[in-house]
């Protein structure tokens, strides 16, 4: 019984695997220049989406020779997957969003420790998980926006503050479901404690408007549409209602600049710990977190580069200089339980 249950889901997993393989996946199609079978191939999962990654695996392929075959989903499903293959799986790398989920990936060891003196001279410590399973290779900041035409930027000054009463009825808030809240919640409760933090998520939750949105894009139309003046998105949602709606008034402010700074989370990436091509996968790490790869990489999704020597896009500076929470991004996965918790207890849903 147990068994005849447990074989069904991984005949469907490896059935959806050879399917995805077969159906070609490979970057490298049709592009046969530089394609020789002496090449190595490594095969990346990514919950990135394939237009935000796919320029980048040709470059590469097209400066080493080296072939990436890849398989995008959602990070849940593709964490699952990479567990439920074991030792068998063809990946040698997982390209993901949210240190919640690298985080995952790291506790359930599916990626194994790198020695990189290269990644540790790209991308500062704070991005990185102090035991090097995983690298941050975009950053973006989970900032508040606001209606320009009904708020005053001196009425705001923390995501704390978004609590008190003056907010009553005007802040609209994405789902606590989503990682993304979550990780900006554990990371609240690293700095204030458990206790406070809670106390902020429960003002939150007394001051919104509606219920809360299935995504941020959705937070932000309602804020446009007057449902409520205020929420919290990260930067490039932003970014993209801009490019389509550059006459939207929203605006972006940088909360907690007196103190511990705007909530930051990264993109990321890790060799997997059953890698056929370990050290070309590393070397592949290590080329997205070099100079050469970062402007591309953060661009194409309006995000910062993780790499400090390498400056954001135009618009993205035109949206202003902040200070960032010095906080390892790590902690957010770690306390990413108690926040999941905490919310539940202040009826955020
Ligand atoms: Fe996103």
């Amino acid at each position: 019984m147990r068994l005849s249950l447990l074989r069904s889901p991984l005949a469907l997993i490896f059935s959806l695997l050879l399917t995805a393989f077969l159906s070609g996946c490979d970057s490298n199609q049709g592009d046969s220049a530089n394609a020789t079978s002496k090449q190595p191939t490594i095969t990346v999962y990514t919950s990135r989406n394939e237009h935000l990654v796919k320029p980048l695996f040709e470059q590469y392929t097209a400066e080493t020779g080296v072939k990436i075959r890849y398989i995008t989903d959602e990070a849940g499903p593709l964490i699952q997957r990479l567990k439920a293959e074991g030792e068998a799986t063809p990946a040698d790398m997982l390209i993901t969003v949210d240190v919640g989920n690298l985080w995952l990936a790291a506790s359930l060891d599916l990626f194994q420790p790198l020695q990189s003196p290269v990644l540790e001279a790209n991308i500062p410590a704070t991005l990185r998980d102090p035991e090097n399973r995983w690298a941050g290779l975009s950053v973006r900041a989970r900032t508040i926006a606001y209606a320009t035409d009904r708020v005053e930027p001196a009425e705001l000054s923390t995501y704390e503050a978004l609590a008190d009463s003056s907010w009553n009825g005007r802040l609209c808030l994405r789902t606590s479901k989503k990682v993304y809240n979550q990780s900006l919640v554990a990371s609240m409760i690293q700095s204030l404690g458990q206790a406070k933090a809670e106390q902020v998520v429960q003002g939150w939750v007394e001051n919104l408007a509606t219920a809360p949105y299935s995504n941020d894009n959705a937070a932000m139309e309602a804020v446009l549409a007057g449902q409520c003046d205020v929420t919290i998105v990260n930067t490039y949602y932003y970014g993209r209602l801009k490019k389509a709606n550059p006459a939207a008034k929203m605006a972006l402010f940088w909360p907690n600049q007196a103190d511990r700074g705007v909530h930051i989370n990264v993109s990321g990436a890790g060799v997997t710990k059953y890698a056929k091509q370990p050290q070309e996968a590393q070397k592949f790490l290590e080329w997205l977190s070099s100079t050469e790869a970062q402007g591309q990489f953060a661009e194409i999704n309006q995000e910062y580069p993780a790499n400090p020597a390498v400056p954001a896009s135009a618009e993205v500076r035109s949206w202003g200089d902040f200070k960032a929470d010095a906080l390892n991004v790590e902690a957010a996965g770690r306390l990413q339980g108690e926040a999941v918790k905490l919310m539940d207890r202040a009826g955020y849903f």
